[in-house]
């Protein structure tokens, strides 16, 4: 399928100014309402195409994403247009609010359920429990419908009566030449409702804030930026639509001992400068209690040494990370005078020039 040019559609230049754009679209929609255009498919063709135009090129973002790489790039960015009028009608409803007012028989003003609020939780763990995987009991507060009322507001054993203002419709109209202008119910605020008789556990809010407990499971190999979804353990939804989403936002907190590096762990260990020029055994801490490591002879400073599976579990797919232990020689700042004796012994053995031997001098003077 062939698209249009957004600015063709809305027979505007690319320079146009948004006010141009905003009215320019605004006559279109006006011309090729639904409401004014009963049953006539080429007018709903074009009122998509417009409020698709419009769409676009009234959003700085995304006309810069058009102006550059056409529908192509709006395309790659996810930018997928209208399904339906509602769509449309409630996408703008600023235009559509001001300027045309609805046909109530076709566009009811009154409030339709709607799915609640999300809510975010930021869970911190331990890097143990990140690597192993745990369940956390998290108490939420959020609202909930009211089990007194079912949500409806009102004390059991009465009902909500319709709106006397608006007459249920949750909007009021009024004629102004050509338009009809709509406007919220300011009795019932847009639920077309009136509750004579409220019910006392909610007020006649229809909701109730609880602080409700949730296991999470929390996968092992989870890292800072890990979110979990709960669906439908958010907000209650408005006139009986579906609650919102939990989202629990997972921080894995420093450890004391490792460094996380992706799955990766790394620790430093100081061994002294005879165990790295000799070779030992030594006991590295991992997240699995001790273990040992063999270190060569001669090992340098920094050396890194690596144990395979001793770091976390990949979170997708099987096998764990390993567990880099980095090497710091130590350097004795106190010695014996056995301790020194020996190490001038070894100097000399290797013909190492040291302080107070009497042989820097001698090297000194060699050169001349
Ligand atoms: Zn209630
Ligand atoms: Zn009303």
């Amino acid at each position: 399928m062939t698209r249009r040019d957004y600015y063709e559609i809305l027979g505007i230049s690319r320079s146009a100014t948004p006010e141009e754009i905003k009215k320019t679209y605004r006559q279109l929609a006006l011309k090729y309402h639904p409401d004014r255009n009963p049953g006539d498919k080429e007018a709903e063709a074009h009122f998509k195409e417009a409020a698709e135009a419009y769409e676009v090129l009234r959003d700085p973002n995304k006309k810069r994403i058009y102006d550059q790489y056409g529908h192509e790039g709006l395309h790659g960015a996810g930018f997928e247009g209208f399904n339906n009028f509602d769509d449309i009608f409630s996408s703008f409803s600023d235009i559509f609010g001001e300027m045309f007012g609805f046909s109530p028989g076709r566009r009811s003003g009154r409030r339709r359920p709607s799915k609640g609020a999300d809510l975010r939780y930021d869970a911190t763990i331990t890097l143990e429990d990140a690597a192993a995987g745990t369940e956390l009991d998290l108490d939420i507060p959020r609202t909930e419908t009211c089990e007194g009322c079912t949500g409806t507001g009102a004390e059991p054993g009465s009902s909500p009566e319709r709106c006397s203002a608006c007459g249920g419709k949750g909007q009021v109209y009024r004629s102004q030449g050509f338009f009809t202008i709509s406007t919220t119910c300011p009795q019932c605020r847009g639920t077309g409702q009136y509750i004579s008789n409220p019910c006392t556990t909610c007020k006649g809010s229809g909701k109730i804030v609880r602080e409700k407990r949730l296991k999470v499971k929390i996968p092992p190999g989870v890292d800072t930026g890990a979110t979990m979804r709960l669906t439908g353990e958010g907000e209650a939804g408005e006139l009986g639509g579906p609650p919102g989403d939990l989202y629990v936002l997972i921080q894995v907190r420093p450890h004391d001992t490792f460094v996380r590096q992706g799955d990766n762990l790394y620790v430093e260990i100081p061994i002294s400068f005879v165990q790295a020029a000799l070779g030992t055994t030594i006991k590295v801490p991992s997240l699995n209690g001790e273990v040992d490591l063999e270190i060569k002879p001669g090992t340098q400073p920094n050396q890194v040494y690596t144990i395979k599976d001793q770091g976390i579990k990949h979170l997708r797919g099987g096998g764990k990370g390993a567990l880099t232990v980095g090497i710091r020689v130590q350097i004795p700042t106190k010695l014996t005078r056995e301790q020194e004796q020996l190490l001038r012994s070894f100097a000399e053995t290797v013909k190492d020039t040291v302080k107070g031997s009497g042989k820097q001098k001698r090297n000194f003077f060699k050169g001349f």
